[in-house]
Formats: structure tokens, sequence, C-alpha cells
């Protein structure tokens, strides 16, 4: 029997909506019909393909307030940050319109011959495997260059938002776009791989847990088929002996909290220079304590619940084992009474290696503060982590700050006195466990395209 997908608003528990599952005959076809439609795109100039792609960006600020509350219903995110994600989008859409062309220019490149140079093809299918989190950032931030550059894409979105991923095929549909040139396919995990397997798709990029990314790049390097993984992060902020604690405190708080802290690119490990170790904490706490925890659909909420329940129980579990090995809690900790997979915003100290706080990535808004006695061991503890997404570091020394942020973080993304962010302009990914591949700017277009060089003597 097929399978049905339900979207269950965290807030409440209730269910918000079913969708049936597509059909493995229907999968074929819809990859069969993005590969036709992805004929006739590629052959469209740029300018053409822009002009799609501005109304994609057109639509979405349009129903940014729709598409804020599907999130907040499907995934809890507070509705002020899901008009702005949406918004965010549209921005995407309209940064790889305007300079697509210009990325992906033909290199003319000296060798002697008559002519050489390199020119940047697209590939074919891009099959797009995407996370909760984000439901339409992380979608957007793969399909905006990824179909400027002439490709087409089939997603496999997250079970919970089933609501989300069809919202964005709308928009590309009604965007002008060829028909069939992006289609949401609504399946579980356990049919990605005939998926990969199909000849027709031919690269993937996945946005999730490291369990998922390894499950996905097996199965693609079993094809020979190109990969791209933005996987997990255990961003660890450096505050310094010379930093203002107040404003990291600030920040902290922020980057800790952004998307009720189930962010990839949250701030989780604070690690903290013994000399300010108890005036961050105190000034951490409060800012943590600051947050509003409640509705997502209420305006002035910042922390919703987490997305599903079986994630805050996940999370619930991490805290009480770091507490069992030694953690302290300064705030939070205890799981709300009521509906809904509220987690409230968490404090823990005194976090050492053997724990879940200081080890694994913790995917809610509970914060862990590491102590260190001087900058040396603050970078070997910041560097003491399987994961290497982004970083962030706190002083009034600015070269100190950019020394530490190129030669001694291993991160994909450094920033100094400001909370980690992606940002159209910039390529963002990670190391090690994190992932590879870029995405965004001209380094992100670059992933999915046949970069074919051709000499003429
Ligand atoms: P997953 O990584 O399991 O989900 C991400 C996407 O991958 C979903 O579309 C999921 O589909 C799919 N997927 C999962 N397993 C496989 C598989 N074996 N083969 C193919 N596709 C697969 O995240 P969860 O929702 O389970 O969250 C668990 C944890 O993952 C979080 O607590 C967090 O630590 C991390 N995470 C990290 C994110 C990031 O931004 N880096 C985003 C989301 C989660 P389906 O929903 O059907 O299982």
């Amino acid at each position: 029997a097929p399978m049905t997908f339900t979207a269950v608003n965290p807030a409440t528990g209730k269910a918000v909506a079913s969708y049936e599952e597509t059909s493995p005959a229907a999968v074929r076809q819809a990859v069969e019909q993005a590969h036709e439609a992805s004929l006739q795109w590629r052959r469209r100039d740029i300018a053409e393909r822009a002009k799609s792609m501005r109304t994609a960006g057109r639509l979405l600020r349009e129903r940014s307030n729709r598409y804020g509350r599907l999130m907040a219903e499907e995934m809890g995110k507070p509705i002020k940050q899901g008009v702005a994600e949406a918004q965010k989008c549209a921005d995407g859409c309209d940064f790889f319109a305007e300079n697509a062309a210009s990325f992906l220019a033909p290199e003319i490149i000296d060798t002697g011959a008559a002519k050489s140079f390199v020119t940047f093809q697209p590939l074919g299918v891009i099959l797009a495997i995407m996370p909760w989190n984000f439901p339409f950032w992380q979608v957007f931030r793969f399909a905006a260059p990824a179909l400027m550059a002439g490709n087409a894409g089939v997603m496999k979105h997250s079970s919970n938002v089933p609501g989300c991923a069809l919202a964005i095929e709308e928009v590309f549909r009604e965007a002008g776009f060829p028909e069939h040139l992006f289609r949401t396919l609504l399946i579980g995990s356990g049919s990605v791989d005939d998926l990969i397997a199909n000849p027709l798709v031919r690269a993937v990029t996945l946005t999730g847990s490291g369990p998922a990314g390894r499950a996905v790049a097996r199965k693609a390097g079993e094809m020979l088929k190109k990969t791209v993984l933005e996987l997990g992060g255990s961003d660890a902020y450096l505050v310094l002996d010379d930093a203002d604690v107040s404003f990291a405190a600030k920040a902290s708080a922020e980057g800790r909290l952004v998307n009720s802290g189930q962010s990839c690119i949250a701030a989780k490990r604070f690690i903290v220079v013994d000399s300010l170790h108890s005036s961050f904490e105190d000034a951490f706490v409060e800012e943590m304590r600051a947050a509003k925890m409640g509705d997502p659909l209420s305006e002035d909420t910042t922390v919703g619940p987490l997305a599903r329940h079986d994630l805050r129980e996940a999370l619930h579990r991490q805290v009480e084992t770091s507490l069992a090995k030694g953690a302290r809690c300064l705030l939070g900790g205890k799981i709300p009474d009521g509906p809904g997979a509220f987690y409230p915003p968490t404090v823990l100290t005194d976090v050492r290696p053997g724990m879940p706080a200081y080890d694994e990535e913790m995917f809610g808004p509970v914060a862990a503060i590491i102590p260190v006695g001087d900058e040396k061991t603050a970078i070997d503890v910041a560097n003491d982590s399987a994961f290497g997404l982004g970083g962030g570091i706190f002083t009034r020394d600015i070269d100190r700050g950019e020394r530490l942020a190129v030669e001694a973080v291993e991160a994909g993304s450094v920033f100094v006195n400001r909370t980690v962010q992606s940002h159209p302009k910039l390529p963002f990914g990670g190391v090690k466990e994190s992932g590879y591949g870029r995405e965004l700017s001209h380094y992100g277009i670059k992933e999915f395209v046949n970069i074919k060089t051709v000499v003429v003597s």
C-alpha cells in the first residue's frame, strides 16, 4: 500500500495535512520528464533563464507570509523567521539570475594553440535530498544556481515537510520554467537508492545528518556520480581573553538560538578562557533566558518548538547523558509540560570530552560552555571535533582574530566578532565530517556543470 506523508504541527502535536506517496512508476516518469525539460532548458540563453528565476523570486516575495505560515505549521519555525526565509530565497533567486552569466562565462586561456578555452555546461537532472530545518532556503540554495546553469532538479524533501516541498515545486511551475524542470517527489528515504541508480540522474546533493550523507555518498560512489554534501556541524565560538564579553554573550546567544537551535551553522560550543569564564557565563545565561519561547505563529516568538517530538527526545538524552557525566546545568534542561515539542533554551557548563555536548552535534537550543586555560588550548578544543563547518572568534584584537581564523580554525567559514551566517556571494560548506563541496557564490554554481576544455589548433 502506498505510504502517506502526514505533516504534524510540532507546536500542538496535531496533524496538519496528509499527502500520498509518489509511486515508483510516477517517480521514474518524473525523472524522464525532468530530463526532457532539461534538454530544452539548456538551449535557452542565460538571460532567458534569468527571467524565470526573477519571477520565482517575485512569487516568493509575494507569498512570503503564506510560506512562512506553512513552515510554522509543518516544522515550528517562528513566523517572523519563516517570512524572512522566503525573502532570503527570493534574494538568492535574484542573485543567481543577475550573476550566472558572468560566473559561467567561457574562460579563454592562452596555451599557444590557436584557441583554447573552458566552457561550463549543464549536467542534466540533479537529485536533491533536503532537510526540514530551513525547508525553503536549503532547497533554493541548491536550485537557484543549479537551474541557472541549465540543469533540472528532482527533490526528495524531509518526510515531515511535504507541504513545503510541494509549495516549492509550485513556485517553479508558476514562474514559467519549462513544465517538469523541477519536480518534488514524495518518497521515503528507502526509495533514494533506486533514484541514484537511475541513469538520467547525473549528480546528487544532500543537506542533512552524517548518516544520511554516508548512505547517499555510498550509493552515489557505487554509481560513480558526483555528490555535494552539507552535513552537520558543531561550531565552536572562541571567547578570548580580550573579548568584549557582553557583545560576545549577545552574539553567542543569537548564534545558538537561530531557528530554535536547529541549524547546521548554529553556534554550539562556547570555548571560554578562564579569565572571562564567570563573566561570560552570567551574561550568556541572561541572553539565553531572555529569549521568548512560544507559539510559532506569534510575531514576538523567538524560539519555537523543535521540529518533531523524536528530535526533542534525542536532544534531551544528550543533555541528560552530559549531566550524568559531570556537566552542570545553568539554565533550562527540563522538558516543559503541555503539548508541543518545546525545549527550553539550555546552558551547560564544565563540558568535557566524552560528553555528548562536547562530542556530538546538539540540534536544539542547548549551549555547551567549555572552559580553557589559554588561546592555544582554545584552538585545540575547537578543532577537537569530527565536524568543521563554521566557527567564531571574539577578540578586540582584529589582527589576532583574522590570523586565527585563517591559520588555526579547521572549518569552512570563520567569522570574527560576528555570528556565522550564509550569504549568496560567499561560498558555504565544510571540511571533515561536515561534508564536501561548496554551495552559493561562483563556487556553488560550478559544482553541477561539466567544466569542458576546448582546444582548437
Ligand atoms: P536526516 O539527515 O535523516 O534527514 C535529511 C534528509 O535526508 C531527509 O530528506 C531524509 O529523509 C533524508 N534521508 C535520511 N536518511 C537517508 C538515507 N539513508 N538515504 C537517503 N536519504 C535519507 O535528518 P533527521 O530529520 O533525521 O534529523 C536528525 C539529525 O540530523 C538532527 O538532529 C541533526 O543533528 C541532523 N540534521 C542536520 C541538518 C543540517 O542542516 N546539516 C538538517 C537536518 C538534520 P526522511 O525525512 O524521509 O528521513
